[in-house]
């Protein structure tokens, strides 16, 4: 969590509001990039919408690329930049081949059960702090050489899958492979904003990923049967089978992903951008968000995109300063 004097903290109050009224510092709000503008394969600006029309930014030393790991590849994709095929199918001229554009799209996906307390009367006020205020790293299997799951404590019910917090006492606990091995894609199918894109996931789609999840899910059921959760815990949305099958089933149909997709445009020997988090292909072209991860952190994303935030920071004043 992003937590300043007890309550949740945004990267935007932390990094972006100190800095804004920097002379090289230009805020535009309700502004999407529809494309990058490219002289040859070299980036020189972008074209955006914003409420007035279609305006253009030109970039005097290159462009970066941080829309997040959905609208990153994209954004290069209906840009030119992607993998051959996937720009013809989708009818946008080719800028720059890059087949890793879009693939390797990994998410932390697992299943959250509603526990009911009956001792435990229902409260308020507590998303100001952040949603699972408990987190835990555990071996889902004791034998195992490191810890391969998460496991959120989440304060609060939510009785329908899609519903608001209810003021009933309880806990939702949650939990997930934190490697993933499942890897998906997301790709353009036109070349404007207006087209949706395809979004195949794979969750759960390995052997790797299954077994953990019926090994997080024994772990879960010790928990909830030890205290203090044992004499209070009147009820839980249990799984109708607990195989794997069963379980993977639940966990696609009931469970949720935890909003940490990465590595559509991974950093690596044949990925989509260099040690530089160049990409690949073009010039004068960056990308620094989650995108670059080529694999999941073992946990959550936020601090990591700062991270990567921060580290192309000192790539770009490197490149300056030679
Ligand atoms: C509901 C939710 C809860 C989360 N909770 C946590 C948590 O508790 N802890 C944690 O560590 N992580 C959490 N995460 C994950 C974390 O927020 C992300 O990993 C992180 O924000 C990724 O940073 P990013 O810079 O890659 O992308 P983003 O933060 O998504 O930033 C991308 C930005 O680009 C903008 N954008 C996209 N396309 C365009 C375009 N064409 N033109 C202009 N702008 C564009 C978007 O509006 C967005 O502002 C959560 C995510 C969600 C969705």
């Amino acid at each position: 969590m992003s937590v300043a004097d007890g309550r949740r903290m945004s990267a935007a109050r932390a990094y972006l509001h100190e800095a804004i009224d920097r002379p090289n510092v230009r805020l535009v709000l309700h502004c999407e990039v529809r494309r990058i503008i490219f002289d040859g394969a070299t980036a020189t600006g972008v074209e955006a919408v914003v409420p007035e029309g279609v305006v253009s930014f030109s970039a005097r030393r290159e462009v970066i690329v941080c829309a997040g790991a959905l609208e990153s590849p994209l954004l290069l994709e209906r840009s030119g930049v992607g993998d051959p095929r996937v720009l013809a199918a989708a009818g946008v001229p080719m800028v720059a081949g890059n087949r890793a554009i879009g693939g390797n799209l990994r998410q932390h996906r697992g299943i959250a059960f509603m526990t009911q307390f009956s001792e435990v009367p229902g409260g308020s006020a507590v998303l100001p702090f952040g949603t699972a205020t408990v987190a835990a790293v555990l071996k889902s299997d004791l034998s195992a050489s490191a810890p391969d799951t998460d496991l959120l404590f989440y304060p609060f019910v939510v009785p329908g899958h899609d519903g608001a917090p209810a003021r009933i006492g309880g806990a939702a606990v949650g939990f997930y492979p934190h490697s993933p091995t499942s890897t998906g894609s997301i790709h353009i199918t036109g070349p404007g904003l207006e087209h949706a894109p395809r979004l195949v996931p794979n969750y759960l789609s390995t052997d790797h990923d299954r077994k953990l999840l019926v090994a997080g899910f024994a772990r879960f059921r010790e928990i909830v049967a030890a205290e203090p959760f044992a004499s209070i815990a009147s009820s839980a949305d249990l799984p109708k089978s607990e195989d794997e099958e069963g379980l993977v089933r639940h966990s696609l149909e009931h469970g949720a992903v935890i909003n940490h997709p990465i590595g559509t445009c991974a950093l690596g020997p044949s990925g989509a951008v260099d040690d530089q988090l160049r990409v690949r292909g073009t010039d004068r072209l960056r990308v620094a968000d989650a995108s670059v991860m080529p694999t999941l952190p073992s946990g959550n994303t936020a601090a990591p995109s700062m991270a990567v935030g921060w580290i192309t920071g000192d790539l770009i004043l490197d490149g300056v300063s030679r």
